[in-house]
């Protein structure tokens, strides 16, 4: 006979722009007051975001607390806190990815960091850069968001031809990612499972959009109101939550769902619990 150990959450991994947050912020004070709290009562947590680490770290600063880690670039770069008393010290570890066809592609398209330009078909078409260094993001440079379907089925041409190992994400923002194969933010995962020796049922994400589908593997899982419908299915099917609200409201919710449900160690849980109801009182 076998027995199903329930495993208690021993981490919190969000995305954040859309699920702690309306894409492109503010973060609402009373989320980020949630968060020193949560941080106050011990429980390991990080951003997992598209975004570059330093702006996770930066995040961290506006909201008042350190976090454990960061989980930065679609999971391609990962720093860990190794030092919190005085200013924090962070430990990066690089994932692996097939970063030299990385290197080629930037070749093809002439790509120029600094003159914020790359070839498209014999024209110079400019851009503006994300800093990152394990995958490349461009954004539209002025504010019309349209112009990036013309780069990416450009992008996709020159992939197809020389047969890079590469993926293509477009958002809603216009913003175009490239990023190696095998690059995901499910090695942020399993990041932090070697990092805080736990499994990914151990780790609770909140997520939203198409670059967190591979974080929902194996993990627990919140899905905000306004995620991807593929998002809801999965956190429906595995025992995940998918909350009424949006964003930042809705991850709240989702936090309370697993209070509710014991699944935080007994010294916090209730603690939790009335922390999720007071802010969510200040969130109507
Ligand atoms: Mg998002």
């Amino acid at each position: 006979m076998s027995t199903t150990i329930e495993r208690l959450i021993k981490v919190l991994m969000f995305d954040v722009d859309g699920s702690i947050m309306p894409q492109g912020g503010p973060i609402h004070p009373a989320i980020a007051a949630f968060f020193r709290a949560l941080s106050k009562l011990g429980l390991i947590m990080g951003p997992a975001t598209g975004k570059n680490c330093d702006y996770g770290r930066g995040l961290a600063c506006g909201i008042g607390v350190v976090w454990d880690f960061v989980a930065g670039e679609s999971g391609a770069r990962f720093i860990e806190c190794v030092g919190k008393s005085g200013p924090p010290i962070y430990k990066q570890r690089v994932s692996q990815g097939a970063s030299s066809d990385l290197s080629s592609f930037i070749k093809k398209i002439d790509y120029d960091l600094f003159g914020r330009g790359f070839s498209l078909r014999g024209q110079i078409e400019k851009f503006r850069p994300e800093l990152k260094e394990g995958i490349l993001t461009l954004f539209p440079p002025g504010r019309d968001l349209d112009v990036t379907l013309d780069w990416l089925s450009h992008f996709e041409d020159i992939i197809d031809t020389f047969g890079f190992q590469l993926k293509l994400q477009r958002f809603s923002d216009g913003c175009i990612d490239i990023v190696p194969e095998g690059i995901s933010k499910q090695l942020g995962v399993q990041e932090v499972c070697r990092t805080y020796k736990c499994s990914p049922d151990q780790i609770l994400v909140v997520v939203d959009g198409s670059n967190d589908i591979e974080l929902t593997q194996g993990t627990l899982v919140i899905a905000v109101a306004n995620a991807i419908p593929e998002l809801k299915k999965i956190a429906t099917a595995f025992e995940g939550y998918v909350s009424e609200k949006v964003d930042g409201a809705g991850f709240v919710e989702g936090i309370l769902h697993f209070a509710e449900s014991n699944k935080f160690d007994a010294s916090i849980n209730n603690k939790i619990k009335a922390l999720c109801l007071a802010t969510l009182k200040k969130l109507v």
